[in-house]
């Protein structure tokens, strides 16, 4: 079994929700690189929302960032597993992650937490710069509009006030904001597999990694 296995892809692609499966039917790891940028980003906007690159620097300098088990995750102490779900926090996850200051810090966190192996890892550049060596690298897409239908039924479905076209353009500001930044763009790996999820279940695209894992 690959021991290391890296998956990347734009917002809503499913990365998560696949991951997750994935790393339990493996009895890996699961780690959620998004989430450590979410986190980062709610610091900042509790810090009063101020987003110039020196305030992101003051938030991230000292942030305590840490993932249970159980999937949890923890700012400076506090559980924010379900704070960080918001759109706001989505929009300025994406904005602290332009800054080289935040990627090295996380990326630095995430190799420590990869060190061990039997680690299924989601996220943007995980396949590019986190884990270049990692054993399996997939690329997740689907199209703009599955990908907001999912993030709409997700929202829908947590009790959250949702309109579509919303969530569909903040999913296009957030692509071409991750794949347009300067440091570790969302990008494919030249060794990645791509699997287009937008025909695809979950069990589908679980069943194919799990293959490819072999
Ligand atoms: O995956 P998720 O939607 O939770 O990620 C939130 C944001 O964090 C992304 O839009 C992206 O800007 C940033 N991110 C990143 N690198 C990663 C994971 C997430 O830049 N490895």
């Amino acid at each position: 079994m690959k021991k290391i296995i890296a998956v990347d892809g734009p917002a809503g692609a499913g990365k998560s929700t696949v991951s997750k499966i994935v790393a339990r039917k493996l009895a890996y790891t699961y780690i959620d690189t998004g989430a450590m940028y979410r986190a980062v980003g709610l610091k900042v906007l509790l810090n009063g929302g101020n987003f110039a690159d020196d305030s992101i620097v003051d938030a991230a300098r000292d942030v305590d960032i840490k993932l249970d088990a159980a999937g949890k995750i923890f700012l400076d102490g506090d559980d924010v597993t379900t704070k960080i779900r918001t759109p706001e926090v989505s929009k300025a996850a994406s904005d602290v992650a332009k800054v080289g200051f935040v990627r090295t810090k996380l990326t630095q966190l995430q190799r420590e937490m990869a060190a061990q192996g039997s680690v299924v890892m989601d996220g943007r550049d995980i396949g590019t710069q986190v884990l270049p060596n990692a054993d399996l690298k997939i690329f997740l897409t689907a199209s703009v509009d599955e990908r907001a239908r999912r993030r709409f039924d997700e929202l829908k479905a947590k009790g959250h006030a949702a309109d579509f076209d919303t969530i569909r353009d903040e999913i296009i500001l957030r692509d071409k904001q991750d794949s347009q930044r300067e440091i570790a763009p969302l990008a494919q790996a030249e060794d990645a597999i791509l699997l287009d999820t937008t025909h695809l279940s979950i069990d589908e695209v679980v069943a194919q990694i799990l293959e490819l894992a072999k």
